[in-house]
């Protein structure tokens, strides 16, 4: 047997992959990369795919990136772990300082962790234990919407809100109250843009007008709920939470581990709506998508309730082994440096313009029911009919058939049910979104055509 058969049948053998129904995975011929380009993901055959998807929303400047490289190149020939339990070091000092730079005024004090799931149980237990020991001990609940999605460790699962990822652990969870999602497209309250009172803000404020003396905070994706099927929400609505929260004195977390670092045409998705939340988790992005890292960046005044005497128990008794890893936080920093020396964000402009008006192409197709996108994060939402805006039967996989048909064809994407969805690296060019787009946009013609 030759390598690659050798590859493809140790992965059929001994990984067990995530999201993944593995009984239908084993049957198929499993695509392995083995190395990265710019915005190119090229497999052990040698063939090319555009990385549709930047690595599940990771990737920010394109893979195997020099600058990137070198950091972590670097950072091994000094350190590439120590603790910081008793210890700091240097890459984590100037990681956090970088960070608190970059996110919204007064959000200054960073807890590192290691994925988007350890940033929002770290978010959730940090609002929970400020108001325990400062005087608002009644407070225990979190309010969390419809259709989030926050993680998938039990805390972060407790305050998501699809079910099809998180119904059947229901029995472990902790109890949370949910708002509906402001998803306009399939209304929860079956309004239209025409006669819509914004009845969704309105249920979120009768939830805590009744329960605020409960609650420690409203728990939100900014602008866009990610794996819910990128749904946008309407404008305003993130700065409605905001004054919801300063309304009723609950906290307002903001979970921007898809959103930040680029995504939506800002840095972080709050700037979009000038608002500052109290806390901000991070990941994905903030490393390039190179590394596990991820960060809760907390306002001082929070941070200001965990201080204390020893035997006041006020310790945030909380982290973990690789809490603030240097080789994870260099790449991180270098990072950050690129945002600024590349212009990543200015350049990314008109690409985010040409997008759009691709996308317009599918106004009028008869399968295509709605389209959602702020910034480069895109939503094609694919239905059988698209006057009734009835989705395909489960079985008939439209969005699976679709993402492998751009395969074939050299373009990674990935469905969320029938949503497909875009959201390339920031660093990708004019004629890469042009081929994301032909190739996307014949695949669900062709599908569609014969469903
Ligand atoms: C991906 C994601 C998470 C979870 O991050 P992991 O690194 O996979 O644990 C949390 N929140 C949002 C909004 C995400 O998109």
């Amino acid at each position: 047997m030759n390598r690659n058969e050798n590859l493809i049948n140790a992965s059929k053998k001994h990984i067990w992959y995530p999201f993944t129904q593995m009984q239908e995975f084993l049957s198929e011929q499993p695509i392995i990369i083995e190395k990265g380009e710019g915005n190119y993901l090229i497999d052990i055959d040698g063939n090319r795919y555009l990385d549709g998807v930047s690595s599940i929303w990771t990737n920010v400047h394109g893979h195997n990136k020099k600058e990137l490289n070198d950091a972590i190149i670097e950072q091994t020939k000094k350190i590439s772990h120590s603790t910081l339990l008793g210890l700091s070091n240097v890459a984590a000092i100037e990681c956090a300082e970088a960070l608190a730079k970059i996110t919204p005024k007064g959000l200054n004090r960073v807890f590192f962790s290691d994925s988007g799931s350890t940033s929002m149980e770290i978010a959730l237990k940090i609002a929970y234990q400020y108001f325990q020991q400062n005087g608002q001990s009644r407070k225990k609940k979190f309010i969390g919407l419809k259709n989030a999605y926050h993680g998938d460790t039990i805390g972060s699962v407790s305050v998501g809100g699809i079910d099809l990822f998180h119904e059947i652990y229901h029995p472990l969870l902790f109890d949370t109250l949910q708002a509906e999602s402001p998803f306009c497209y399939r209304c929860p309250f079956q309004k239209e843009k025409n006669n819509c009172q914004r009845e969704c803000e309105q249920a979120l404020e009768k939830l805590l007008r009744e329960n605020h003396e409960e609650v420690v905070a409203i728990i939100i994706e900014p602008l866009v709920q990610g794996a819910g099927g990128i749904i946008v929400q309407p404008d305003g609505f993130l700065n409605k939470i905001r004054t919801l929260c300063d309304k009723y004195g609950v906290l307002m977390i903001a979970d921007e581990v898809a959103v930040g670092f680029g995504k939506t045409g800002k840095m972080f998705a709050c700037e979009n709506e000038a608002v500052i939340p109290d806390i901000m988790a991070v990941a994905k992005g903030i490393s390039g998508g190179y590394l596990p890292l991820a960060a809760t960046v907390v306002k001082d005044e929070i941070f200001n309730g965990f201080l204390g005497n020893h035997d006041e128990y006020k310790t945030f008794f909380h982290g973990h082994t690789f809490t603030g890893n240097p080789l994870a936080c260099a790449v991180s920093i270098a990072n950050m440096k690129l945002f600024e020396t590349e212009k990543t964000i200015e350049k990314l402009q008109p690409i985010i313009t040409q997008l759009a008006n691709r996308l317009q192409e599918l106004t009028n197709h008869p399968h295509v029911g709605d389209i959602r996108r702020y910034g480069i994060m895109t939503g094609i939402e694919l239905v059988k009919d698209k006057a009734t805006k009835e989705p395909y039967a489960i079985n008939q996989r439209i969005g699976k058939k679709v993402i492998e048909w751009a395969r074939e064809k050299g373009v990674i994407i990935r469905p969320l049910g029938d949503v497909i969805v875009l959201m390339p690296p920031l660093s990708i060019t004019a004629e890469e979104i042009d081929f994301l787009c032909d190739t996307t946009f014949q695949a669900i013609d062709i599908i569609t055509k014969d469903a």
